[in-house]
């Protein structure tokens, strides 16, 4: 009897030993991203801004002698401020996607016409000297309800991940679809790939690939978590397929506008979270 207690005991002993050690090991985890998460944004933060300073000090100063570096020395401090730009834009927009703000506003969109337009912007805004984003566009494809600046936010993301993950290779295709009644947006890149061990976890808030963090490609781990808030507030889908050493490709489905339930597609707002 004594010893049944005694058993009983010991067992409640290590159960709760285990949970209590796994719990603070996750603690210790989470802990371990928010602090990279912080050095990451600091980083990308400090990175442009310094650049900024640098460039404008120059032309300041009237010590950039010809018309073609001036020409240049603007284009980069351009540069430097859109990508700043883009940064506070993608954090503020993730964090209001996390809060599940009211701020999605859906309007039926052509699909192929938008995508053309993200990249479109993707090449003037030269966030990727050096690359370049073929698109291949099916006619007549249906419509998708849709926020503009959201999906163009994760369509963005998508290419931008494809040339910072793919520094070899200057092409990156996109292509856009029907598929079974869903329109499908595809990113492909011939890059780095991502370890299968990493393909569910890097959709989680913060997490960098360990690839990532080891060749020092710029980045503060949002983007992936911030698309999966942003297509599941649209009823769609979002996946990436990927080989170690040989490229990742990305795909978002969004349902058809015309296979929408109608109760999900008559609000113009939505509220996620
Ligand atoms: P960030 O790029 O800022 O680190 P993301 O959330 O966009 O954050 O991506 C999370 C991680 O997923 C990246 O750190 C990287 O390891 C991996 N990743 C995303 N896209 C690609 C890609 N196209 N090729 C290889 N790895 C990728």
């Amino acid at each position: 009897m004594i010893l049944t207690g005694l058993l009983t005991l010991l067992l409640l002993v290590i159960g709760g030993g285990y949970f209590i050690g796994r719990a603070a090991v996750r603690e210790v985890a989470v802990a371990r991203l928010q602090s990279d998460f912080v050095a990451s944004v600091t980083h990308e933060l400090r990175t442009p801004i310094t650049a900024m300073r640098q460039l404008s000090e120059l032309l300041a100063t009237g010590r950039v002698a010809g018309a073609e570096d001036r020409d240049e020395y603007h284009r980069a401090l351009v540069r430097e401020s859109e990508r700043l730009h883009r940064l506070v834009e993608g954090l503020l927009t993730f964090g209001r996607m996390e809060a599940g703000a009211d701020y999605l506003r859906f309007e039926p969109l052509d699909p192929a016409q938008f995508f053309k337009a993200v990249i479109d912007e993707f090449h003037r805004e030269e966030t990727a000297p050096g690359h370049h984003v073929e698109l291949q566009a099916e006619q007549g494809i249906p419509q998708v309800h849709a926020d503009r600046e959201a999906l163009a936010c994760v369509l963005w993301n998508l290419l931008d991940n494809a040339v910072k993950y793919s520094p070899e290779c200057p092409t990156v295709w996109a292509s856009v679809a029907c598929e079974d009644a869903h329109v499908v947006f595809r990113v492909r890149d011939r890059g780095m790939g991502i370890p299968v061990r990493e393909q569910r976890k890097i959709f989680e808030k913060f997490v960098r690939g360990a690839a990532a963090r080891n060749a020092g490609i710029r980045g503060v781990g949002v983007g992936l978590s911030m698309a999966q808030l942003i297509i599941a507030a649209h009823h769609g889908k979002i996946r990436v397929e990927s080989r170690l050493g040989e490229g990742s490709v990305f795909t978002v489905l969004l349902p058809a506008y015309k296979n929408i339930p109608q109760d999900q597609s008559s609000p113009d707002e939505v509220r996620h979270g």
